[in-house]
């Protein structure tokens, strides 16, 4: 029979790499606690409809890439494609909103699209996120654009992460919009795609975001934006650079981006990194004020972003010096069968004390165990024999300096604790 393998487009974490996730986790975490923000922890997978309300039905997330089913009730269930929508579904839920007048929440965890798997792009993949309700402010959006800063920072990513950013303005603001670019199009529409032409209909602001460059071409002179703000859209974007200027947070405005999904409103962003290649998108986000309304709840105010935690893994490897320093404190050599017990019980005593210990269970060579101690990069071995189990002794070995004592078994603890002190 042929090995099963992984799905295309999924890959495994194996240990080589995961302490560079982790390490990833803990900056993530440590940053997110530095700003006030709790985790928040949604099933990976929901009704469909909760997808299809918020992503929006003719996004590619949407139309093309969801990984869908139906339950046995006739339910349509849908893998996660994305997190905001998990997120205020369960703000909603849970009445979070009721419970303060702020929520500050991150996530972290696997997200499923069935898209073309490439470098930077999979079919499962990992995001963390951040998402605060309650506040329409300006210094909101710095404060989530700071977080994401901070992480790139710690991550060693600072310097090469760009922070892309525009406001694509209030609903009332993209109605006007809307209009002049339909307009603008017009005309030309049958040069534009299919895709194009469906979002003319629904979104035409995602046409946009097209990367074929004849379309890109014809959209060169058009209506912008920010010609349609209104007065509060304009000081809400002004304020926000003032913000960021004052935190001394670099940006460059692009009035191209418009972001993939439907719901945003005013700020969106994405710090991108040239060393990623073609996908060179770190993180993503922007404000969603209609979101919660749309999903049944109190009309609140929100805003977030997602980051991919592949990319972030592939941009640190240029970046970061990966620590590969072994936190095994003791190797334990046991030479003889009859020692096992005695071997077992002393670990026992040891790992309850707080030390990290490990064994050699293939009853291997005093040799081949010695090798693996030293490979193991543990700081000391413990070497148990006949003559040791004779005399309620053991071996005590320095594994940095090549030092070594007997020692009483019953003063294990004592001595490891003088030496490691
Ligand atoms: P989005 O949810 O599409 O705004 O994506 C947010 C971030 O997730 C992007 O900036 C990427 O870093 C990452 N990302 C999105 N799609 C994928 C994917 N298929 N594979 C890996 N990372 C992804």
């Amino acid at each position: 029979m042929n090995p099963i393998r992984s799905i295309k487009g999924t890959h495994d974490i194996l240990p080589v790499d995961s302490h560079n996730w982790q390490t990833l986790e803990s900056i993530v975490r440590k940053i997110c606690a530095r700003f006030g923000y709790n985790e928040i922890r949604t099933p990976v997978f929901e009704e469909t409809r909760l997808f299809s309300r918020s992503v929006g039905e003719e996004t590619d997330i949407v139309s093309k890439e969801m990984y869908s089913w139906e339950d046995k009730d006739g339910t349509s269930l849908t893998l996660r494609p994305e997190l905001t929508a998990s997120v205020v579904r369960s703000f909603i839920q849970h009445n979070l909103g009721r419970q303060a007048p702020l929520q500050r929440l991150y996530y972290m965890g696997p997200l499923f699209r069935r898209e073309r798997p490439q470098k930077g792009r999979q079919r499962q993949f990992h995001q963390f996120g951040i998402e605060a309700f309650g506040s329409e402010n300006p210094e909101q959006d710095a404060e989530i654009i700071a977080i994401a800063w901070h992480i790139l920072d710690e991550c060693g990513l600072r310097k090469e992460a760009m922070l892309q950013l525009n406001s694509i303005g209030s609903p009332k603001c993209r109605l006007a919009y809307h209009d002049a670019l339909k307009n603008y199009i017009r005309p030309n529409l049958d040069k534009f795609s299919e895709t194009s032409r469906m979002r003319f209909e629904i979104n035409p602001l995602r046409i946009l975001d097209t990367k074929a460059e004849h379309e890109q071409k014809l959209l060169v002179g058009g209506p912008t934006v920010s010609d349609y703000y209104t007065d509060e859209d304009k000081v809400h974007f002004e304020t926000l650079k003032k913000f960021l200027d004052a935190m001394n947070i670099p940006f460059n405005i692009n009035s191209k981006l418009v972001r993939g999904l439907d719901y945003y409103s005013r700020t969106v962003f994405e710090f991108t990194s040239p060393a990623l290649g073609a996908q060179d998108a770190l993180l993503g986000g922007g404000r969603y004020d209609k979101l919660v309304e749309a999903l049944g709840g109190k009309s609140t105010p929100g805003i977030g972003f997602a980051a991919g935690m592949e990319r972030f893994l592939i941009a640190m490897k240029n970046t970061v010096q990966q620590s590969e320093e072994s936190n095994i404190d003791v190797y334990f050599v046991c030479l003889d069968e009859a020692g096992l017990s005695t071997a077992l019980s002393i670990s026992n005593e040891l790992r309850q004390a707080g030390y990290s210990l490990v064994s050699d269970p293939l009853r291997r060579s005093m040799k081949a165990q010695m090798r693996e101690a030293n490979k193991s990069g543990a700081k000391f071995a413990l070497i148990l024999g006949e003559t040791e189990m004779e005399t309620d002794s053991i071996v005590l070995k320095n594994l940095k300096d090549g030092k070594q004592e007997i020692i009483q078994q019953k003063n294990v603890k004592d001595e490891l604790r003088k030496l490691t002190n």
